[in-house]
């Protein structure tokens, strides 16, 4: 089996289908995923589909995108969310420069630190988002890092030294669909990545797998991926199964599904 580690169905692209869309991953043996939140209004949805269906659970935190003015309250109700049922992680939360006119660095740095600090209060790992960011966003975790801090630096796109920095700082990788565009070449570093670091998403909807491109991303492409791990490490596409998923149940505390 396997477990998309990041899709946002909050999405409204998915209202009109999300039940077939659960029920295709099922089909492909996706049979858990996490819906990071990116704001507490996305947060709700992603709340509500996880009441709604055992596979799924969520995370809540602020994209660097909607960092923007913030004030105490927002991070007082990201704690105070990370108690609700299904939530399994901060996130998802980082530094975007691509887009950085959406929230001044000043601000995006202030709710990284904060959101940090609140997953090690709560002993939750954290679900990072990187573009464009890899110095100072490195070097604000390690300045968290006394041991305790885990999580995932999602949609990887940067250099192989870089993961290897990311790894040494005790954070786990998960690649997109994007290992599979002509394009993209992150060959080197899905080879880099050890066994027990490695984790698998979709980040659906966007970021779909060839040869679905261009078209919406849902949950059940995650065996695409997979086949293109597989291929670029040397081993079968179940030996990328069966890795995945116990990392993603060991960071992520996920209990078995219960069909299983
Ligand atoms: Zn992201
Ligand atoms: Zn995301």
């Amino acid at each position: 089996m396997f477990i998309d580690t990041h899709c946002h169905l909050f999405w409204d692209s998915y209202d009109e289908d999300l039940g077939e869309v659960l029920a295709r991953a099922s089909l492909a043996n996706v049979r858990q995923v996490i819906i990071p939140a990116t704001d507490l209004a996305t947060y709700k949805r992603a709340s509500e589909i996880a009441s709604e269906f055992e596979a799924v659970y969520c995370a809540v935190g602020i994209h660097p995108h909607d960092t923007a003015g913030l004030e105490d309250e927002a991070f007082e109700a990201v704690e105070a969310h990370a108690a609700d049922a299904n939530v399994v992680a901060i996130g998802e939360i980082g530094l975007d420069y691509y887009y950085a006119d959406k929230s001044p660095k000043q601000d995006q740095h202030n709710a990284l630190h904060r959101q940090l600090e609140i997953a090690k209060r709560c002993d939750l790992p954290v679900i990072i988002h990187n573009r464009d960011s890899d110095e100072d966003l490195l070097a604000i975790c390690k300045e968290h890092q006394d041991g305790s801090l885990r999580g995932q630096f999602h949609c990887f796109s940067s250099s192989p030294e870089y993961a290897e920095q990311v790894l040494e700082a005790g954070f786990h990788i998960s690649f997109t669909g994007n290992v599979t565009f002509k394009k993209t070449d992150l060959d080197e570093q899905l080879r880099v990545v050890p066994d027990d670091r490695l984790l698998i998403e979709t980040d659906s909807p966007f970021m779909t797998p060839v040869p679905y491109r261009g078209k919406r991303n849902e949950p059940s492409y995650v065996p695409l991926i997979a086949e293109y791990y597989a291929s670029i490490r040397g081993v079968a596409p179940e030996h990328i199964a069966r890795i995945t998923t116990e990392n993603a149940r060991s960071l992520y505390h996920l209990p078995e599904p219960s069909d299983a």
